[in-house]
């Protein structure tokens, strides 16, 4: 049984000084496997501090001394890639499979491309209109960045990366479920030799020390990604301090099959986009839209390419989709399934799987009315639900008709009208046909599903103040 009782602040590895401690559970064994000693709210002011501390000093350094830091950060990352990995399969249950390529290697090679991002803020932070004006882009000042487990790697980069390169320095609030990803970047940025204080780490729960954080007066811009209704309370809690807030919450994305010779690639790309992660991705999309004319084939091959899907143990390399993360997200998973049926849709294929481990095989509901829970909700869980249309405009308003906004798919044979058709989508991200994740497209929802846009250059922005200097 591992020990995991370090958490990262001012520079230095510190252990609490109550005795909060967490089992934690590995979800395709259920086995015990680590002790998290958790951080309390003296940790968390404590970080605070030395995130301020620090801020004026890391602010004032030259946009190429931070791009080298975070050069040597991404050096520091790519030696631990086996490390991410093993701690993905071993706290998530992750298939090494998606873990190697998508969990760690597309964060790592984001964080990379801030280096260059880095140098050309150089420029854009001091700008002289006129005579005048000029129109500065300086660092926001302290910024909380809080993460969720699905993606714990790629969310934290999404942040820490952006952050650092404006400038700001950073107190780090992970999930719980996942706190050996975020020791490992510590360590990353504790060997890379980054200034003290620029980067804290504190793993607490969210109800122990998320308000002390989402509060506090010396925090300047709150970052967060997880559910619509944790962001609500931290979003109310911070406008006391008129904090900047950027929000990346839920999603129940559609996937418009529109006009296709090729309805069996569009169907098995729909399936398996859903149920990769066990189905525990914001941007899944799991409302699949299917003319009434090919709908009842669409069913037969989403069911068919579902139960081809192979389950099982993440460390097996040939596993597509392993558990889900945790027993309360297996039984509010399994609570949705329930549900479904009695609201009156048709159970294709999946639900429980007998034995040990947290795992769910592949969900399809067909029949299913876009105004049933199960079409409405977030479920976070391999589970799909086909939805009929008459006609594209229907089509539309069905993806519309939906409190989110995150991303979106269209599959039509032709492009321009595929084009047309994004362009009246209410969402963040529209994929067409068989488009695949763009590591540096701004990405954000409409809507509950958030504010502001992350990755990218853009991405940048949310951790830059605008000053003008008028002469
Ligand atoms: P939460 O939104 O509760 O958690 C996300 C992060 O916020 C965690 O680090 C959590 O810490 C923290 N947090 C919780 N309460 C507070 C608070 N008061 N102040 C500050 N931070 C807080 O999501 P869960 O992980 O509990 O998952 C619940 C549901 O949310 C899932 O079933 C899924 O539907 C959805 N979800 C959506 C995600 C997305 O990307 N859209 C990502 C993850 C979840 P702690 O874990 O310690 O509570």
């Amino acid at each position: 049984m591992k020990t995991l009782n370090q958490h990262f602040i001012n520079g230095q590895w510190q252990k609490p000084t109550t005795d909060n401690v967490l089992e934690l559970l590995n979800p395709s064994t259920e086995q015990a496997f680590a002790k998290l000693h958790l951080a309390d709210k003296t940790m968390a002011l404590d970080a605070i501090k030395a995130a301020k501390e620090a801020q004026k000093q890391w602010a004032q350094t030259p946009a190429t001394v931070r791009a080298r830091h975070i050069q040597n950060i991404v050096t520091e990352l790519k030696k631990r890639r086996d490390a991410f990995t093993n701690a993905m399969v071993e706290e998530l249950g992750c298939p090494k499979s998606f873990a190697e390529p998508v969990q760690v290697d597309d964060p790592i090679d984001a964080f990379e491309q801030h280096i260059n991002w880095t140098l050309a803020l150089e420029q854009k932070q001091q700008q002289q209109v006129d005579k005048r004006l000029q129109v500065r882009r300086e660092a926001i000042g302290v910024c909380v960045l809080i993460t969720p487990w699905n993606y714990p790697l790629h969310q934290l980069v999404a942040k820490v990366a952006p952050a650092l390169a404006a400038g700001c320095s950073v107190v780090v609030k992970p999930s719980e479920l996942t706190p050996q990803t975020a020791l490992l970047l510590a360590q990353a940025i504790d060997d890379a030799k980054l200034p003290a204080g620029v980067f804290n780490l504190v793993i607490g729960l969210g109800q122990d020390i998320g308000d002390t954080l989402t509060q506090h007066q010396d925090v300047d811009c709150i970052s967060f990604t997880g559910s619509t209704q944790t962001g609500v309370h931290i979003q109310t809690l911070a406008a006391k301090t008129v904090k900047r807030v950027c929000l990346e919450l839920g999603g129940k994305s559609p996937y418009i099959i529109a006009d296709t010779d090729n309805l069996q690639q569009a169907v098995a790309l729909g399936v398996e986009d859903v149920m990769v992660n066990s189905g525990q991705t914001c941007v899944a999309l799991t409302r699949m839209l299917v003319h009434e004319s090919q709908y009842e084939a669409a069913c037969e091959l989403a069911k068919t390419q579902a139960e081809s899907l192979q389950l099982g143990a993440p460390e097996d390399p040939d596993s597509f989709i392993g558990p889900v993360v945790s027993k309360g997200q297996y039984d509010k998973v399994l609570d949705y399934i329930k549900l479904g049926v009695a609201e009156g849709a048709n159970l294709l294929t999946g639900g429980k799987v007998a034995g040990k481990g947290y795992y769910i095989a592949p969900t399809i509901f067909s029949e299913v009315d876009n105004s049933m829970k199960i079409a409405q909700q977030e479920i976070f869980g391999p589970v799909l639900c086909i939805i009929a249309y008459k006609d594209i405009e229907q089509a539309i308003h069905i993806a519309n008709d939906s409190p989110y906004g995150l991303s979106a798919r269209v599959w039509h044979d032709d492009r321009t009208q595929a084009t047309q058709i994004a362009s009246q989508i209410r969402a963040g991200q529209v994929y067409i046909n068989d488009a695949f994740w763009h590591n540096y497209a701004p990405f954000g929802g409409y809507k509950q599903s958030g504010n502001g846009r992350e990755l990218g250059p853009e991405g940048i922005n949310e951790f830059l103040e605008t000053k003008s200097i008028i002469f």
